[in-house]
């Protein structure tokens, strides 16, 4: 039977690395996005097109009931979830001082929301079957925090806390929950950085370089596959060697 991994956030970024990676190495891969219709279709026609299971839903992570609908869609045509990767999330910069309310909850919605209603629609099926993996994708910054980013760091460090208390909770179901812990990734989300910034911060990397998707998905698909059976509750730094 072919394994199903839901991933969220697959249309740009370390997602879509990873819906590439898990349809490669022989998985159906489903992923959610908020708004890319155009980028998330393409990545399917492209899956698609070389013989790969591929499927994408327009699902806002933050929204408990948008999710709660679509994962009953997924499983009434896939019928079972081996893998969650929760991985959708924002990054908001600025002084906490100048944050707005409505900012602070985009953040935490979404990047710990969006974390709790996918695992929650996703649990009891994986809970039933005795098996499942789920990898949370946090940031180096959940564990050194990062001036200017106090409540992304914050919702980070959330995500670690949910990952080991959760792995307590149900690893005598035999699921597993572990996170990895990505340092500075070229993507979307580094947009706003400039050169001088990204330079100085590849330069205080031990590998001497920036991260990129495609080897943050490579660290989830090791965590997420049976290589990983006696893993569970575990935090992968996934950033060159870069501690903070
Ligand atoms: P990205 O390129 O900005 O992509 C973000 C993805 O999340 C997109 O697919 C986006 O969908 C989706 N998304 C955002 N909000 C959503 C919502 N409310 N509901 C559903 N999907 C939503 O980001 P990235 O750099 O790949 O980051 C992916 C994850 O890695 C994030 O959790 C981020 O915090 C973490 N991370 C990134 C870095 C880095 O340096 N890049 C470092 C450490 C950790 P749309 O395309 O539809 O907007």
């Amino acid at each position: 039977m072919r394994k199903v991994a839901l991933i969220t956030g697959g249309s740009r970024g370390i997602g879509a690395a990873c819906v590439r990676l898990f349809a490669e190495s022989g998985y159906a891969a489903v992923f959610l996005y908020r708004s890319s219709d155009e980028k998330a279709h393409a990545l399917v026609e492209e899956l698609r097109g070389k013989g790969l299971d591929a499927a994408c839903r327009r699902c806002d992570v933050a929204d408990g009931k948008q999710v709660r609908e679509t994962v009953a869609d997924i499983l009434r045509l896939y019928h079972h979830i081996d893998v969650l990767v929760n991985n959708a999330g924002v990054a908001h910069i600025g002084l906490l001082t100048d944050m707005s309310e409505t900012d602070w909850n985009t953040v935490f919605d979404t990047n710990v929301g969006g974390v709790f209603h996918v695992t929650q629609a996703v649990l009891p099926g994986m809970i039933s079957r005795q098996q499942g993996s789920i990898v949370n994708v946090s940031s180096m910054w959940g564990e050194a925090g990062a001036s200017c980013e106090v409540a992304y760091s914050a919702a980070k460090a959330a995500v670690i806390g949910f990952t080991k208390a959760l792995a307590k909770e149900i690893g005598p179901s035999g699921v597993r929950v572990n996170c990895v812990s990505p340092g500075l990734i070229d993507t979307d989300m580094n947009a706003e950085l400039d050169e001088n910034a990204l330079r100085e911060l590849a330069d205080e990397t031990p590998l001497g370089r920036i991260g990129t998707a495609a080897e943050v998905a490579r660290a989830v698909l090791c965590l997420a596959g049976d290589g990983a059976s006696f893993i569970t509750g575990q935090v992968l730094g996934v950033s060159g060697g870069l501690q903070i």
